[in-house]
């Protein structure tokens, strides 16, 4: 018996990494051992734990308010008749008034530190106040116990929480069995690209880095280079785990999986410690991927009760200093995850780090659908279920969402009895989802969607029939991201390192088109084309101040400047014009003169080609994405 529990033990800190079956050490003893690995949080729980515990015998032994007086005071309330009764202890005496009951509950007691007082007891005795000698033994204890054994213990567990963590960090080659735990390694994850559908660009890219892994040699005997780093950025539920260990599946090396809350400890140096320990694992097990889970629990700082930003900063630089140190020839691969790309530190995104995005986009009508199949493969389906119809009504949905449904209408047939699942189930799986996902304001609703759809169209039918701009690649009204409704796909077909004024006024237009149809269609506007109007606003200022292409000012730059000799210490960064307030001033005209004149004309075209737009328009509600070929072939059937 006790041999089979050391072979287990045993096997533990050998390389039971490759089973992905290893826990953390156990740190808190069984008594506190939580099912989850939240352990950051559960050591919180301790302290609040011992401050409820302060707190309560204090509240048990320390008499209710106390007033602490100067000892004539206490004499003048004695004299007033406030106080009635005395109780003289040998560090303080404290003064009971009428109200306030034995040892004061309710009501103030006073206190004050005795002076040696001749006339002190004639004064009680003169005033009829009881007064009694007491012993302040038992409350000395409590005091005793309070400031120094309480704590004691309290820090004594502070330190030795501190001292274990801190020695599962240590270079002791012993320790490291432990520590190695920390890290959740699967070897392969058993899961395929077949398993992942709704973001084809994405699965292209990443089978690269799987070819990569294969066969290193490809790539290195030409001296490519494959990037060390690559960031998978999208909304939650999009796949991004999903699609992480379909690499590691595909490749068929051994998968260091890990989240970014895990690195973030409340010990200073613990985080940067396990990244260090985790890189070191890597390297010895190359060809490998490390893939770290959301990423921006170390990439941005987060408000800890303990030393937070401090241990976030150190974690990260040991990670920034890791993936500088090696190669990428060594044939790690690190992938990492996030759902909030902008918050992530700038020096994540640089050179060398992560510099390729891969975006994972929320599915399409036809992503959907092919998500959906994948997920009813292992339901049984009845024949009048219409997967494509369910892809249909669930516009919004990601990945996720989409194996919540099908889970929902199988749990449905079972408890209405049925042996298969309907289209009924399925119906009645949609509305329940969608509750959900209202309630969290993940959806936009069917009008809103109407006017991302003309917005869009708008901006594609002024881009097709304006000389100089860039051809549509795709339109969608897939939500992208936060913020982003939709969006319009140009892309330019040579490299443009210089733009003539024309086709500065068409990318102007092309902004404009999404609001003019707007206005056209509903007759108002939306909050929608804000970033667009900032993109309008921006060309158009270059055009006047930088690119001397206004009337007046035609072949004039008008810029401004930062003063050339304050540096970057300067308390204000004051702008310095070359111009006069009056030249300002046209500035600004000129701007909204050049805006509203497109504006116009857009509108106008627009108006021109509104059976196209309305066409284009219920496409895209239709099946969400038009892509080139469909959106060129839509405009020669209306020419
Ligand atoms: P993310 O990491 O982007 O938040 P996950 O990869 O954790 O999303 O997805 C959660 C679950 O949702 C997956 O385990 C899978 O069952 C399902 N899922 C998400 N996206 C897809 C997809 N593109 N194809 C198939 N299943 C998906
Ligand atoms: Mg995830
Ligand atoms: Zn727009």
């Amino acid at each position: 018996m006790a041999k089979k529990k050391e072979d287990e033990k045993k096997k533990e800190e050998e390389g039971c990494w490759e089973k992905g079956s290893c826990k953390d050490p156990d740190l808190f003893g069984p008594l506190f051992r939580m099912p989850n690995k939240g352990q950051f949080k559960f050591s919180l729980w301790y302290f609040l734990i011992t401050l409820f515990v302060l707190l309560l015998i204090n509240s048990l032994f320390v008499p209710a308010p106390e007033s602490l007086v100067g000892f004539s005071d206490f004499k003048k309330k004695i004299e007033q008749g406030e106080i009635v009764k005395v109780q003289m202890g040998e560090n303080f005496y404290y003064g009971f008034t009428e109200s306030t009951g034995e040892r004061g509950r309710g009501g103030t007691v006073y206190r004050t530190v005795p002076i040696n007082d001749p006339t002190f007891i004639q004064l009680m005795d003169a005033k009829g106040v009881s007064y009694m000698k007491i012993s302040e033994k038992g409350n000395a204890f409590i005091n005793f116990l309070l400031t120094w054994v309480v704590p004691f213990f309290f820090f004594f567990f502070i330190w030795r929480l501190m001292f274990q963590r801190m020695g599962n960090m240590g270079s002791n080659v012993l320790a490291l069995g432990r520590n190695r735990a920390a890290i959740v390694a699967e070897g392969t994850t058993g899961v395929s690209f077949n398993d992942v559908a709704g973001c084809d660009e994405a699965k292209e890219e990443l089978m690269e880095v799987v070819d990569f892994l294969k066969n290193p040699g490809k790539y290195t005997r030409i001296g490519g280079k494959i990037p060390k780093g690559v960031l998978l950025v999208g909304p939650p539920g999009t796949g991004k785990t999903l699609l992480a260990k379909a690499v590691a599946g595909e490749a068929g090396v051994p998968f260091f999986r890990i989240s970014g809350s895990d690195f973030v400890e409340m010990f200073v140096g613990v985080g940067a410690a396990r990244v260090r320990d985790l890189f070191r694992q890597a390297r010895e097990k190359a060809p490998c991927i490390i893939f770290i889970d959301e990423l921006d629990a170390i990439g941005k700082s987060r408000v800890n009760v303990l030393g937070g930003n401090e241990e976030r900063e150190q974690t990260l630089n040991q990670l920034l200093v890791e993936m500088d140190g090696f190669d990428s020839r060594t044939g790690v691969i690190i992938l990492a995850a996030t759902n909030r790309p902008e918050i992530l530190d700038p020096a994540l995104l640089r050179a060398g780090r992560f510099d390729r995005q891969i975006l994972v986009d929320r599915p399409d009508l036809a992503g959907r659908e092919a998500i959906l199949r994948i997920h009813a493969k292992g339901v049984k389906l009845a024949p009048d279920v219409d997967l494509h119809k369910v892809a249909r009504d669930t516009p919004g949905f990601v990945g996720s969402d989409l194996a919540n449904l099908v889970n929902e209408a199988a749990l449905l047939a079972v408890r209405n009895g049925r042996s298969e699942v309907t289209q009924a189930d399925f119906s009645e799986a949609i509305e329940k989802v969608i509750a959900g996902l209202q309630k969290k304001n993940r959806l936009i609703s069917p009008d809103q969607k109407r006017i991302v759809a003309y917005h869009e169209a708008g901006h594609a039918l002024v881009a097709a029939f304006t000389e100089g701009a860039d051809p549509v690649r795709k339109i969608t009204i897939v939500p992208r991201g936060i913020g982003a409704l939709g969006y319009t796909l140009q892309i330019p077909t040579e490299d443009k390192f210089l733009m003539t004024e024309k086709e500065l006024y068409s990318r102007i237009d092309t902004l404009l088109g999404g609001r003019a149809a707007e206005e056209l269609v509903f007759g108002t506007v939306s909050t929608g084309a804000a970033n667009d109007l900032v993109k309008v606003s921006d060309i158009a200022k270059r055009m006047v101040t930088e690119y001397g292409m206004s009337p007046k000012f035609r072949n004039v730059a008008l810029n401004q400047r930062q003063p050339a000799l304050l540096g970057p210490t300067a308390e204000a960064p004051q702008m310095y014009r070359d111009y006069s307030d009056a030249t300002q001033s046209y500035i600004d005209e000129t701007i909204a003169s050049i805006v509203n004149e497109r504006y116009a004309q857009v509108k106008k075209l627009l108006e021109e080609k509104r059976p196209l737009l309305e066409k284009l328009a219920s496409r895209l509600l239709e099946s969400e994405t038009i892509e080139e070929h469909e959106f060129a072939q839509l405009i020669k059937e209306s020419a």
